[in-house]
């Protein structure tokens, strides 16, 4: 078996992939905060961690895969102030917190399903783990990295030696050194892991804890849950490039910090999706989602295809003529498995499986892979595809034999009788007929075959 090669961000650079238990990994992925739809830039991430998910399980591992929801303690500035996200679009719409988070929520799992992105094991939700959160800013405390001011409880970054072990340099953000964002903080770089309810208003969401009413700071909720649902120890945590400077560098200072262990083995960062020459965000303006590609007309498994073609290192240009040649590419698929339905079963492609592999598990290069599939793509069985698929997720088993409508089966019989008359006119003219109807002929040597030609899933 061809051994996996993953890029590590914590030592900068692509490392063996040697798990700590055998066969099986931990796995926790940073999940969304519920408060708007995802867009496609999140969800290129959510597809990359699903093909790294996969690549696991292609190669023989055993996964538990857990996914946060972040629906509280998530504020409008990384600097620990401003709003909470959920709390004040939940103002915005007069909706309760709860309601807007759940909300979203769901709609973020059906636009998981139709990118055929497989589940996490667990989900688990930051306000269903305030206690394991409280525990561990107490675990701490006791050890002595945390410092209270008015606002909240914070970590003392500068106490915890190994701070900022994901960074290649030193993040842009820290280096106007000297400026403190909140006047008390010790460290700009130091981080609430407790808020305190404000005095002047009253927070939907907000709990008692050992240093009065509040909420937990956003970092937090992922060493906690991690840790509960993986251990203090795992194998790999994931999210997009824009959590190395802060969020993931947090994680681990706070975890290695109370247990006096590695927190993960493997970091592994998703690069971004852009349009208009800029990060697709919300501040940017440049948001698109699922449902909005869908009302163009676009399966949002075109969509997958697309993100497929990219390294996930690698930045990823949005532009709908790419997606257009996506779903040409789909077009083209579909047509073909169809055809393979309707003729005698082709041998296992031996040499495509190998190459597939091999490429695959060079940091999951699924550019190089869907070259190798193309490559290939005339001498493959039903069987390989459906193999590849499992990498793939184009939901290539789905597609079926063909059933034309009776009127066209009888279109077709005329158009041979036509043919063996070599009226090639007429037969032509049915052909278009046809066509019109959205079916296709492909005249193989045993006779033609039809496929339907109508719009993808
Ligand atoms: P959020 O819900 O804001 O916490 O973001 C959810 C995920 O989307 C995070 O893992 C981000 O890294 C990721 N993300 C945000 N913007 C983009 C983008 N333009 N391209 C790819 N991933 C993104
Ligand atoms: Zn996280």
């Amino acid at each position: 078996m061809q051994e996996l090669i993953l890029y590590n961000t914590l030592t900068h650079k692509k490392e063996k992939f040697r798990p700590r238990k055998g066969k099986k990994v931990g796995y926790y992925a940073c999940g969304p905060t519920v408060y708007q739809y995802a867009h496609i830039g999140n969800l290129r991430t959510y597809i990359f961690e699903d093909l790294l998910k996969r690549t696991l399980e292609f190669f023989g591992y055993n996964v538990t895969h857990i996914m946060n929801i972040t629906d509280v303690g998530h504020l409008t500035s990384d600097e620990d102030t401003g709003e909470d996200k959920v709390e004040k679009e939940a103002e915005r719409q007069k909706k309760s917190a709860q309601e807007i988070a759940r909300f979203y929520e769901d709609e973020f799992k059906k636009d998981l399903k139709k990118l055929n992105i497989l589940f996490p094991d667990t989900f688990p939700r930051a306000t269903e783990h305030i206690q394991e959160q409280i525990d561990l800013i107490q675990k701490l405390e006791e050890k002595g990295f945390t410092y209270k001011i008015p606002d909240g409880i914070y970590f003392a970054t500068k106490k915890f030696k190994a701070y900022g072990a994901l960074w290649k340099t030193r993040p842009q953000k820290f280096q106007k050194s000297g400026r403190i964002q909140t006047k008390e903080k010790r460290n700009e770089q130091d981080f609430a892991l407790w808020k305190f309810s404000p005095k002047d208003s009253k927070r939907q969401m907000e709990w008692s804890s050992p240093w009065g009413m509040g909420f937990p700071g956003w970092h937090i909720e992922c060493s906690a849950m991690s840790m509960k649902y993986l251990g203090e120890t795992f194998d790999i945590h994931a999210g997009g490039i824009d959590h190395i400077p802060v969020h993931h560098t947090n994680e681990i200072a706070q975890s290695e910090a109370a247990t006096g262990k590695q927190f993960a083995h493997y970091w592994m960062h998703g690069n971004f999706l852009q349009a208009d020459g800029k990060r697709m965000g919300k501040s940017e303006g440049n948001l698109l989602t699922i449902e909005e590609l869908q009302k163009k007309g676009f399966s949002p498994l075109d969509y997958r295809y697309f993100v497929l073609g990219t390294h996930y290192r690698s930045p990823l240009l949005f532009s709908f003529e790419a997606l257009e040649a996506a779903r040409s590419a789909r077009a083209r698929i579909n047509q073909h498995i169809q055809k393979l339905h309707q003729l005698p079963k082709k041998n296992d492609n031996r040499g495509f499986r190998n190459a597939f592999g091999h490429t695959l598990a060079d940091d999951i290069d699924t550019p190089g892979a869907l070259a190798v599939f193309w490559k290939h793509f005339e001498t493959l069985s039903l069987a390989d595809f459906i193999w590849a698929d499992t990498i793939l997720g184009l939901r290539l088993k789905s597609i079926k034999k063909p059933n034309p409508p009776r009127e066209i089966k009888k279109l077709l019989r005329e158009r041979e009788e036509y043919r063996k008359k070599t009226d090639w006119q007429k037969a032509d003219a049915i052909r278009k007929e046809i066509e019109q109807k959205k079916w296709l002929i492909d005249d193989t040597p045993r006779g033609p075959i039809l496929f339907s030609g109508a719009g993808l899933p």
